[in-house]
């Protein structure tokens, strides 16, 4: 099993409130986040956002994902709250990485759907694994989580990795005229939920 420690904390004002950015390593050197408000210690049914690094919809705001909204949502409904953590965890493109995600982009362009076009890399649908989440919890000694997807596949994943989910609750942003089609690949083909 993957175990993710804690390494290295700071404050970090943002848009959305003064949240604490705490850093996690893997033994593999693997680096993850862990964005938290307010008050969670030992808190139940504290409110999460598991989100996967995507450069291209975080931090450019791709029309091709929802990535980028659904974590600016995250931020303003814990803002709106006043406590809750984001377990920012890099596996960027569904987990196969940066390089083949523009690969499987480029496959895209070409007319194939995300999971086809994974599948012709060689990769599964969802290489992802939420088996970190639980280290990254307990560091803070967070009793149960309800948790902000769309993915029941995330929830079942947080779950036979020990995490205690409350309640699931749904995010919707982020649709536009580019990005219908993968939402419903999302939908038909991973199993995300309305
Ligand atoms: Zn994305």
């Amino acid at each position: 099993m993957t175990r993710c420690k804690f390494a290295a904390k700071s404050k970090l004002p943002i848009e959305f409130g003064d949240f604490e950015i705490c850093a996690f390593e893997e033994d593999s050197g693997k680096e993850h986040i862990a964005l938290v408000l307010g008050k969670i210690e030992n808190q139940e049914n504290v409110l999460c956002r598991v989100h996967s690094e995507c450069l291209t919809g975080d931090t450019f705001f791709s029309k091709k994902c929802d990535c980028g909204h659904q974590l600016r949502r995250s931020m303003e409904l814990i803002s709106e709250k006043g406590s809750g953590i984001i377990l920012y965890l890099r596996q960027e493109g569904r987990g196969i990485g940066l390089v083949n995600k523009i690969k499987a982009y480029s496959l895209q362009d070409e007319g194939y759907d995300t999971v086809e076009a994974n599948e012709m890399l060689g990769f599964n649908a969802d290489e992802r694994s939420y088996e970190i989440c639980s280290d990254m919890l307990s560091h803070f000694s967070i009793k149960s989580v309800n948790v902000l997807t769309n993915n029941p596949n995330k929830v079942k994943g947080l779950e036979e990795s020990n995490v205690s989910v409350s309640k699931r609750i749904p995010l919707h942003v982020g649709k536009n005229e580019v990005n219908s089609a993968y939402l419903k690949t999302k939908k038909d083909k991973l199993g995300h939920l309305d």
